[in-house]
């Protein structure tokens, strides 16, 4: 089958790099790309899965790591999100050991909810404490450990990895065109894309056509005229304000989102500057203001202008239509707030290759393909919506109108179960897993009525004691770990340090 991929960014390079090593004797990869156009140039925060599609490609991390500048991630630090002076980490870990017959909140939500003076949550999870304390390792292999108990992802330089995931394409025998696709042409009787035909007057045809070419969503949303769901009214920011800058703290080893008075600012450390960008809501304040409050703001020189990005939250309505599959920026965008884009990026690269289409396309491959994303979106959208409205904020208009906006019903059903009783409604498909929801919703303050029956059963002081003994083995175990920069020295200092 001959595929064509329309757009060299993240997503183009990622698809076009996939399908050449997971699917050699399937398809061939041709992808035509822009210079002129360019690639939206921001996504350095990601998920610790891109672990595994690294893997998968047969990538070794330290090599990956050097060429693209990266950090460790072991999670977010949101700031000022429940209240202004607020500090939680969301880790890519388990809270407690995460061996429990229930889950380890239950007993600390008893605990808390029976006035018994606490350890703060971040000093019961492994993941948290090495952040925090600014140090990283590998897990260990065993689970049963503490040091088990998180995963990591990488914070890189977003230009450098298409690039290297380029090299890695063309090596496996994905094919490069420079130029700009001016036309489609669509088949007469199926409507299915025939071609793309580039300024230069060269015409490009495939059997199935992967659209990458970012918000412009050339084929899907251009050609196909696929309808777009308009998400904003639950997350309204629509603008972001990047602007580099050079590091001047210690290098931590997660990114850092920080309420401002129109949304957030991300702050992505890597190894030779920190990223920096406002994303704000352009109905609650002006861009000017939004790029004098951010420079107002970060740590050390600038490093560059900075950089408008437009966006609007939402997603295509089907992501695969015909012949034609968008993947990345052309099927939808959710905000940055808990890096998931490049994620979607996986998983629809994920999905495709399982359902890949060969001989013929069929309805119920592309059915499946749009169940899935689907949901990633949904589950990923209602949990973003939780971090606004999970806010007592009223200092400014955009915080008041998220605290009060109506949210989605399948949010709300989740937010009842766990003010009644702590519980986290189970998806067998999605992103986010329990340690995620429970960080949030106690970090931003939304402390439940109930708790599982079963944490009763231990008594009160043992389980106090426990808790204790939990947070000084944590800490005992983190001190004796490398300093973050210090690890990245010894194992994956960056190339090419000009
Ligand atoms: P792009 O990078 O825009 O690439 C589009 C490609 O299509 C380019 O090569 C372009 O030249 C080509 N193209 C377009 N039109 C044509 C044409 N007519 N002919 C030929 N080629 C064409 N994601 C994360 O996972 N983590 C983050 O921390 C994160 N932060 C973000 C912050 C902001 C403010 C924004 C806006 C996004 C962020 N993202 C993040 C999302 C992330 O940047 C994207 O998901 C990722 O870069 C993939 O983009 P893309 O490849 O779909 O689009």
């Amino acid at each position: 089958m001959r595929v064509v991929v329309v757009g060299g960014g993240t997503a183009g390079w990622m698809t076009a790099a996939a399908l050449a090593r997971l699917l050699p004797t399937r398809c061939s990869v041709r992808l035509v790309e822009s210079e002129a156009i360019g690639v939206v140039g921001v996504g350095e925060a990601t998920l610790p899965h891109i672990r595994a599609f690294n893997e998968r490609l047969g990538i070794a991390e330290a090599e990956f790591m050097a060429r693209t500048r990266a950090t460790f991630k072991l999670g977010i630090e949101f700031r000022d999100w429940g209240r202004i002076g607020d500090s939680y980490i969301h880790p890519f870990g388990t809270f407690g050991r995460g061996t429990g017959a229930i889950d380890f909140h239950h007993y600390w939500v008893r605990l808390i909810a029976r006035g018994a003076a606490m350890p703060p949550l971040d000093a019961l999870s492994y993941a948290c404490t090495l952040a925090r304390q600014g140090r990283f390792h590998h897990p260990d292999p065993d689970r049963r450990r503490l040091a088990g108990t998180f995963g990591y992802a990488y914070q890189f330089d977003a230009l450098l990895f298409a690039p290297y995931l380029r090299e890695l394409a063309e090596a496996m025998g994905a094919v490069r065109t420079e130029g700009t696709v001016a036309a489609v042409e669509r088949d007469g009787a199926r409507g299915d894309i025939a071609a793309v035909v580039l300024q230069s007057g060269e015409r490009i045809e495939g059997d199935l056509f992967v659209d990458c070419s970012g918000f412009r969503s050339l084929l899907l949303g251009g050609a196909l005229a696929e309808p777009f769901e308009d998400w904003s009214h639950w997350l309204p920011t629509d603008r972001a304000v990047a602007m580099p800058c050079r590091t001047r703290t210690a290098l931590t080893p997660y990114t850092s989102a920080i309420a401002m008075p129109a949304g957030w600012r991300w702050r992505i450390p890597l190894q030779h500057r920190t990223g920096n960008g406002y994303v704000y809501a352009s109905a609650f304040t002006s861009d000017a203001e939004a790029q004098a409050t951010l420079e107002a703001v970060v740590e050390g020189a600038p490093i560059a202008d900075p950089r408008l990005l437009r966006f609007r939250a939402g997603r295509r309505r089907r992501s695969w239509v015909g012949n034609c599959v968008a993947i990345g920026l052309a099927s939808g965008f959710l905000e940055p707030l808990e890096s998931t884009s490049i994620y979607l990026v996986q998983q629809a690269i994920t999905a495709l290759v399982e359902l890949f289409p060969e001989p013929v396309i069929g309805a119920a491959d592309r059915d499946e393909f749009n169940r899935v994303i689907d949901l990633e979106y949904d589950r990923i959208r209602d949990f973003l919506i939780l971090h606004y409205h999970a806010t007592t904020r009223t200092d400014t208009p955009f915080w008041h109108y998220v605290r009060t906006m109506p949210i989605p019903d399948s949010l709300a059903e989740k937010l009842e179960l766990w003010r009644r009783r702590a519980r986290l409604v189970k998806h067998r498909e999605g992103v986010f897993l329990d340690a995620s929801w429970v960080a949030v919703y106690l970090g931003q303050g939304i402390v439940p009525d109930g708790w599982d029956p079963r944490a009763d059963i231990v008594a009160p002081d043992d389980l106090r004691h426990g808790v204790e003994a939990l947070r000084d083995e944590i800490a005992a175990d983190v001190a004796g770990r490398p300093d973050h920069r210090t690890f990245i020295d010894r194992f994956c200092p960056m190339v090419d340090a000009a």
